[in-house]
């Protein structure tokens, strides 16, 4: 559907009719729609261009929080129009005790599961459903495997315009009930909507380029919150590339203004797709367990090149992390700083490990982490925690000739039996359904070092990180001859066990 133009100008602002760049093929498109796409190739477009005029910081300082204090950089909307639920003005806050695990002196949380829908989305859906209202839309259609349908039925809510959002099978529960309960029309029937049926409403998609516009705001607002200053690192799940792009717009907006200079490098997060595997094995009869949540499984990288160079041209790079090591930090941050958030945004803790390890980050360097959403609208990733939580260690005592052993630390010491480890090393080594942070892995090692199973045998500075080796002692290695013995005993297998089977003896 076309709009009828209804120019509203803004002090230093920009017009209505605005440039438009495709990602795909680069071609300039000028359009009234909002939803607009690439005239040459039907690609997905951004916004060219930068305001005529920029606010200064005194002006911006003066305005209350939120996404709509930044409007000089946004599409106009009159402010009598805008649909808004508070969004934005999430805290960016000091982390104390996830930064003391992970070794770094200077690191924040820029709390996206803040807003009113608990994600990110919120910033494009006030822009885009403000644009909306304006214009008289009565209904949105929107395809969708999570956030952005749960945040565009509120703010259609909010606007009174119909939600007609189409769901596939396995969305994630938390997001599906936010959609029900905001009033939106769901639609779970398989394949492709027919074209006519709405052919007056208004198709949203995460690519929408009002809606990433409002996704800039969280690099405003957290350069603002800094004082001005950019941190060393910005920390950012890729998803489909746009959040990650439009922040790093945001930093070049802000540098064109004069609101801010100095470098700063992204760090972007990918999702690595060892699922395959683990469906192969067959896990839960049906209950959906082994298969990935819409969350975990990234969307289609629409802007997957523009975050690439974003990524590129900051000198920052990209960490791919593990299903596995995305609900470990999920933990890791809920327990080290009270932040419940989804798998997909607690990525970023694994991946600042991961940078930490390499030396891409230094421990004394800033480095702000974007958590993108709140952790209740993935309920399938919270019961892999719960599980995780509540599975006891089994203790193995060695008859009487040791203290009783835990399955991690025996596999531990079978680690160490190839030669010395330290503990990223060790922990990226344990067994997959293992889940510890590098923490436990050295509270492990401490305490097979009280136990005289395994000794310090010195110490490696690399990249500017203390690495301590531990090796196995003489009754470290006698203890797990023992354990072989027992499985053995076990009738587990009369041959030496492999080390696959020791671990499944140990479960
Ligand atoms: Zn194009």
């Amino acid at each position: 559907m076309t709009y009828k133009l209804q120019p509203i100008y803004q002090p230093g602002g920009r017009s209505v009719v605005q440039s438009l760049r495709c990602v795909r093929c680069s071609k300039l498109t000028k359009s009234e729609r909002l939803d607009p796409s690439c005239e040459g190739c039907g690609g997905a477009v951004l916004f060219s261009g930068q305001p005529a005029s920029f606010p200064t910081r005194a002006e911006l300082d003066g305005s209350p929080a939120g996404v709509w204090r930044y409007r000089a950089f946004l599409p106009p909307v009159s402010l009598g129009q805008v649909v808004s639920l508070g969004e934005g003005g999430t805290p960016l806050l000091r982390s104390q005790r996830l930064g003391k695990e992970l070794g770094l002196r200077n690191l924040l949380i820029k709390d996206e599961s803040r807003n009113p829908t608990g994600s990110f989305m919120d910033r494009g859906s006030t822009v885009l459903l403000s644009l909306a209202k304006g214009r008289g839309v009565r209904e949105c259609d929107c395809v969708t495997t999570g956030n952005l349908g749960a945040s565009l039925a509120a703010y259609c809510a909010k606007a009174g315009v119909r939600a007609v959002i189409k769901v596939p099978p396995n969305v994630d529960r938390g997001k599906l009930y936010q959609m029900l309960a905001y009033g939106a029309e769901l639609d779970a029937t398989p394949g492709r909507r027919d074209a006519g049926r709405h052919g007056e409403a208004l198709s949203v998609s995460a690519s929408n380029p009002f809606i990433l516009e409002g996704e800039k705001t969280t690099g405003f607002e957290l350069a603002q919150e800094l004082g001005w200053k950019l941190p060393d690192v910005i920390v950012v799940p890729v998803g489909t590339g746009g959040h990650l792009t439009m922040i790093w717009r945001a930093i070049q907006e802000l540098r064109a203004a004069g609101l801010a200079e100095g470098s700063c490098r992204l760090l972007g997060v990918r999702l690595g797709t060892p699922f395959i595997g683990r469906r192969g094995r067959g896990s839960g009869p049906g209950d959906g367990e082994g298969e990935p949540s819409p969350a975990e499984l990234e969307s289609e990288p629409l802007f997957g090149a523009e975050a690439a160079s974003s990524v590129s041209e900051s000198g920052g790079r990209t960490v791919e992390v593990s299903p596995r090591e995305m609900i470990e930090a999920t933990g890791l941050l809920a327990r080290t700083e009270g932040i419940f958030a989804e798998p997909s945004g607690s990525s970023v803790v694994a991946a600042i490990e991961r940078a930490i390890e390499e030396g891409f980050v230094g421990p004394t360097e800033m480095v702000v982490c974007v958590i993108t959403g709140a952790g209740l609208k993935d309920t399938r990733s919270v019961t892999k925690l719960a599980r995780e939580a509540r599975k006891p260690e089994p203790a193995i005592p060695f008859g009487g000739a040791g203290p009783a052993m835990g399955r991690t630390k025996v596999e531990l010491l079978r680690l160490l039996q190839d030669g010395p480890g330290y503990g990223y090393d060790l922990r990226a080594k344990l067994s997959a359904d293992r889940v510890m942070s590098t923490a436990s892995v050295y509270q492990h090692l401490t305490e097979l070092e009280a136990a005289g199973m395994v000794r310090r045998r010195g110490t490696v500075t690399a990249k500017g990180r203390e690495r301590v080796f531990y090796e196995i002692t003489g009754r470290g290695t006698a203890l797990l001859a023992l354990a072989g013995r027992l499985e053995e005993l076990a009738g587990r297998g009369a041959n030496p066990p492999s080390r696959r089977r020791v671990r499944g003896a140990f479960r």
